[in-house]
């Protein structure tokens, strides 16, 4: 095998091409992303990277890749991937052959049904491009709508009102951070937020976003309207599967690939945002995370995979969120739980364990000011990789250090 591509320059893409020489590749490795940067941090979009005036957060210096033999063509489109004839057409003309395939094509905000596209005052959030946009908006007693009580359109708001611009968050469903996170965690996290001055409205169905070229608003079907300098829609991200669908391989919510990354076309796999797999520590069940770590560690999987090897993933979720000093932290996936026990930890953190029918602990999610969760949730991981059945009031005592009940 001589010629590796990866097709999308994101955290992945440019994770896989680094860990691709540390394992000890030796071929041709080229790296295409259709934006005008290098890879870089997309976490920081919606925290301190939209509110400071520096540029993307790089993964890696132009330096790295030059040293690494990573050719990277930026400012490129793939368009198609022609199978039979094992190359990658890009937009501009070039084609480019490869032995196998990687695709790290990610994901992209989903659109606000009806809402225009291309109008100034309703933006959605991805790139650096898009960050930039709403940067510029976020001024002292500017009035700012988000549609979406999700982590990016929560992150944006805390970040907003530090800027001091006026916010309101309107939610469809009757709560915050419906998908993924315990209601007594979305608690602590609206109160802050309206402590801090957003104004929530929480189960509001939205029947248009209008921008008459003066100001945006959102009309409620019960009547009401926000109206808003800029309206950023928050409504989650739709997997970029295009270029694999019309290659012909198998979608499933997300590229479907098998537990070692591996498409449909056996020299083909895909990796991070994009891509749906088979998650062991939950039965096996198919699921398509959006989260860094998880784009970090199937970079660093698929690139073993690639060159012949069969790992499996086996890493357990983790996510993290920051919203004003509070960091949430969630690992594993709690769906199937069928009881949670808390934890009340210093300066009002806490842990909520969730155990299965079997009393086997599947995930764990935390919030608290600062690194307050971070210790145990790490080590609630660990719990979760070993398949532990820690008993309730063990996990429930904060004297109890879980360090001992992994040891046990
Ligand atoms: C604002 C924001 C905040 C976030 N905050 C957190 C957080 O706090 N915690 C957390 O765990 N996760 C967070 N995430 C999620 C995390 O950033 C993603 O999970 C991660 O970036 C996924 O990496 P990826 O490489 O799979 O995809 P991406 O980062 O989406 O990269 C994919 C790249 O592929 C390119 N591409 C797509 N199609 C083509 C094509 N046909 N040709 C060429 N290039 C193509 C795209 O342009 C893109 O640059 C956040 C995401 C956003 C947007």
């Amino acid at each position: 095998m001589t010629h590796i591509v990866i097709v999308g320059a994101g955290e992945c893409g440019a994770r896989a091409a680094f860990a691709l020489r540390e394992k000890g590749f030796d071929g041709d490795i080229t790296l295409i992303g259709a934006e005008p940067h290098l890879p870089y941090e997309r976490p920081p979009l919606s925290k301190e990277g939209l509110a400071g005036a520096e540029g993307p957060k790089y993964v890696a210096s132009a330096e790295r890749y030059e040293e690494a033999g990573v050719a990277v063509l930026m400012d490129a489109l793939v368009e198609r991937i022609d199978r039979d004839g094992k190359a990658v057409r890009l937009a501009d003309g070039r084609s480019i052959n490869y032995d196998r395939l990687l695709l790290a094509t990610g994901a992209r905000p989903r659109a606000f049904p009806g809402a225009s596209e291309t109008s100034e005052r309703i933006r959605v959030l991805r790139t650096h491009a898009d960050a930039l946009a709403i940067r510029a908006a976020l001024v002292p007693g500017r009035r700012i709508a988000i549609i979406g009580g999700g982590f990016i359109g929560l992150e944006l708001a805390a970040t907003a009102r530090r800027l001091g611009a006026e916010v309101t968050l309107v939610e469809g469903l009757p709560r915050l951070l419906t998908r993924g996170v315990p209601e007594e965690i979305a608690t602590v996290v609206a109160e802050r937020h309206r402590h801090e001055g957003v104004e929530i409205i929480c189960s509001a169905k939205i029947a248009a976003l209008e921008d008459d070229g003066c100001e945006a608003r959102v009309l409620l079907a019960d009547g009401g309207c926000v109206s808003a300098d800029l309206v950023i829609v928050g409504i989650g991200a739709i997997p970029n599967t295009e270029l694999a669908e019309a290659a012909g391989l198998a979608i499933d919510n997300g590229i479907a690939v098998d537990e070692t990354l591996r498409t449909s076309d056996p020299d083909i796999y895909a990796a991070g945002d994009c891509c749906s797999f088979p998650l062991s520590h939950s039965g096996g069940r198919r699921v398509r995370l959006e989260a860094w770590r998880n784009a970090q560690d199937q970079g660093t999987l698929v690139a073993a995979n690639l060159i012949g090897g069969s790992e499996p993933v086996s890493s357990v979720p983790w996510f993290w969120s920051d919203q004003y000093d509070l960091t949430l932290q969630i690992t594993g996936i709690a769906d199937g739980a069928v009881a949670t026990v808390r934890r009340d930890m210093e300066a009002g953190a806490f842990i909520l364990f969730h155990l299965d029918g079997e009393g086997r602990l599947i995930a764990a999610s935390g919030i608290g000011p600062g690194n307050a969760v971070a210790r145990d949730i790490r080590l609630a991981e660990m719990l979760i990789t070993a398949g532990s059945r820690p008993a309730p009031e063990a996990l429930a005592s904060p004297n109890t250090k879980l360090r001992k009940l992994l040891a046990a």
